[in-house]
């Protein structure tokens, strides 16, 4: 995402991440961060994903925990819901504190209901236990 600002109004520039074609949506905004145009999508889901930029941006997170008596260290899991971007950083910090006993199995949940918000950690690998 990039910015310019010309007065009280600002223009930002996205990248639509909906689908291959990756379309550059022009959005200007007011004083109060009102949209007030959108341009240079090709379909509403550009639309739709610049709204959701502005008001409640998410990722998904990939990130990975420690196995205790694992055949590896470490398992791959991630958020399969697209979380608040802004807690990002707080819940990959959260996530090296975490250490799960093997065997673990993809669809596992290493956390659940992070901070009462629904978050989940699930487990995107297999590690067996080691003998
Ligand atoms: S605006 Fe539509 S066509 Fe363009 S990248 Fe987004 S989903 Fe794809």
């Amino acid at each position: 995402m990039s910015e310019q600002k010309q007065g009280d109004y600002r223009t930002r520039t996205d990248i639509c991440l909906r689908c291959p074609q990756g379309c550059e949506v022009q959005t200007m905004l007011g004083p109060d961060d009102e949209i007030l145009n959108i341009s240079g999508n090709k379909c509403k889901l550009g639309r739709e994903y610049v709204e959701q930029e502005i008001r409640d941006p998410r990722r998904v997170l990939p990130t990975s925990v420690r196995v205790k008596n694992g055949t590896r260290p470490l398992v791959p899991v991630w958020t399969p819901e697209p979380m608040p971007k802004g807690m990002i950083m707080d819940l990959a910090a959260e996530s090296r504190k975490i250490e799960v006993e093997a065997p673990v199995h993809v669809g596992d949940v290493v956390l659940d209901d992070w901070r009462g918000l629904g978050i989940r950690l699930v487990a995107s690998g297999e590690v067996e236990r080691a003998e």
